[in-house]
């Protein structure tokens, strides 16, 4: 990978990871507003699954930023080759290249 390519893709990291954390403050503060009122369960079951995907995401792009420190950002950690720059570009959390994400949302269908 090339250097401007790193530092493009550790801005992006960073602003994701940026937003995703206002996402989530947002969402806790909405959550235990609502916890008070009425709402259906339906609702309810929304909301936590929204909020336990941006925690995942959350967590992707904190493992990806580790990786972009210990210079394996960027190498699936499946298979060992390098990932497209514009899958990274894309999803600059993704750990695995596009063939090894399919294979596992097909096992774990995440
Ligand atoms: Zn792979």
């Amino acid at each position: 990978m090339k250097p401007w390519q790193k530092d493009q893709l550790r801005r992006a990291l960073e602003r994701r990871h940026e937003s995703l954390l206002d996402e989530l403050k947002r969402d806790a503060a909405r959550l235990r507003e609502e916890r008070s009122g009425e709402r259906t369960d339906v609702t309810a079951e929304l909301d936590q699954a929204e909020l336990s995907r941006d925690q995942h995401e959350v967590r992707d792009i904190e493992a990806a930023q580790r990786r972009l420190e210990d210079g394996t950002y960027g190498i699936c950690t499946d298979c060992g080759i390098d990932i497209d720059f514009e899958r990274l570009h894309a999803e600059p959390g993704a750990g695995r290249c596009f063939d090894c994400q399919r294979r596992h949302e097909k096992t774990y269908r995440r």
